[in-house]
Parts: C-alpha cells; structure tokens; sequence
C-alpha cells in the first residue's frame, strides 16, 4: 500500500551529516534524493522532516541556526510539508527525541493523516524505533539501500486511497 505521508530523517538521509551543522552553506544533499522527493510529490504524497537535532540541547548550536539549515535543506530538495525537531539532549527525559513517537505523531497531525499510514525513512535504529512507537512503517537505510531504493518500491505499490 503507498504511504499517506513519508517523514524523513534528515542527517545521512537526504544530506550529508555534519555534526551540530549551524552553517546552512555546508547543507549538501545526498545523491538521488531530490529526484526521489520529487516522485513522492509528484504521486501526491507529502513529505516531511524529522530530525533529532541534540546539538541545541547540548549548547552547540542554536534552535536558530537549526532553523537556517533547514531553510537551506527546504530551497535545495523542497517543499516539505514541515520540519519537525527536537532539540533536546539524550539526557533531557523529553517526548519527542527519536526512538520517541512524538516527531512523527506531531507530524502526522499536521498532516492530517494517520500514524498508521505513514512511513519514516532514516539511517538510524532509533528513526525504526520511533516509527514503530508511533504506529507508523520505518524503513533503514543501509547499504544499497538508498532513498532511491526505498521510494522506488514505495511508488511501486497500490495507491492507498
Ligand atoms: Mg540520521
Ligand atoms: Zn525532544
């Protein structure tokens, strides 16, 4: 079944990662992942960003210059239907850092589709964990196992709706 929605990890998943990145000019996309994006519009489905962003928590980097990057990721591979982040450390109890459900629960809602027909693309465990928290399909990126990959045999099913 195709997804409602396709939430994003966004370090080592549509770009390049650079550690506690501030700097919108270092935003550099990974290869096939704007035409992959494109398809998904294209057939419909919204995208969206979620992206655990520690940094902030840890005084690196400002929810500002997050911001920035974001800015740049949204002009380079966009439009988004929203980025959604925590910007809290590993140690802050928060809700919403990924293995947690709330990045994608939030972004579902703002969606106005259903956890349960979304699915979350990411390089990390956690990205997996977080979209089974939520109710939603992770998939890892590992590998062969591109963007491009992963969207291909997402397109390639029956339309949900
Ligand atoms: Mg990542
Ligand atoms: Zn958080």
């Amino acid at each position: 079944m195709r997804p409602c929605a396709v939430l994003f990890d966004r370090d080592e998943t549509l770009i390049e990662d650079v550690p506690y990145n501030g700097d919108p000019a270092l935003v550099a996309p990974l290869p096939g992942v704007r035409d992959a994006l494109d398809a998904l519009r294209a057939a419909g489905i919204p995208v969206a960003v979620v992206s655990n962003q520690s940094g902030v928590g840890r005084g690196s980097i400002t929810l500002a210059q997050v911001d920035a990057v974001n800015t740049r990721v949204d002009a380079l591979l966009g439009p988004f239907a929203g980025f959604f982040v925590c910007p809290h450390g590993p140690d802050d109890g928060c809700e919403c850092r990924k293995p947690r459900p709330k990045l994608i629960l939030d972004a579902a809602r703002a969606l106005g589709v259903e956890p349960a027909c979304c699915v979350v693309v990411g390089d990390k465990q956690s990205d997996i964990d977080a979209a089974r928290n939520a109710g939603a399909t992770g998939f890892r990126i590992e590998g062969a196992v591109t963007v491009r990959e992963i969207v291909a045999s997402l397109l390639s099913g029956p339309p949900s709706r």
